[in-house]
């Protein structure tokens, strides 16, 4: 998996933008290259890297959201995971 897929991350929008646990979540994901981003739709895919799964399970961990329990963080990533599939619908179904 060529590093460069990973050129869209929001690098401005890190960190003291997010305003959701939920927004959180998904940003830490994205960072850590567990969740991309279709650059032609928008929609986010699993990228099915356990690694970066793991990374962003740590990073969660060390950095909660503010206000949130590390494991209210845990539970926001593990609900991303199950909502979003492997691959862009809207890709998909060219
Ligand atoms: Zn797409």
């Amino acid at each position: 998996m060529p590093l460069h897929s990973q050129r869209k991350l929001p690098l401005n929008a890190t960190r003291t933008a997010y305003r959701t646990l939920q927004g959180w979540a998904l940003g830490t994901l994205i960072e850590q290259g567990a969740v991309s981003e279709c650059e032609h739709h928008g929609h986010r895919s699993d990228r099915a890297d356990p690694d970066a799964w793991n990374r962003a399970r740590e990073e969660a961990w060390r950095t909660a959201f503010p206000g949130a329990t590390p494991e209210a963080c845990m539970a926001a990533l593990e609900e991303i995971r199950f909502s979003i599939g492997e691959s862009c619908p809207d890709c998909r179904s060219d």
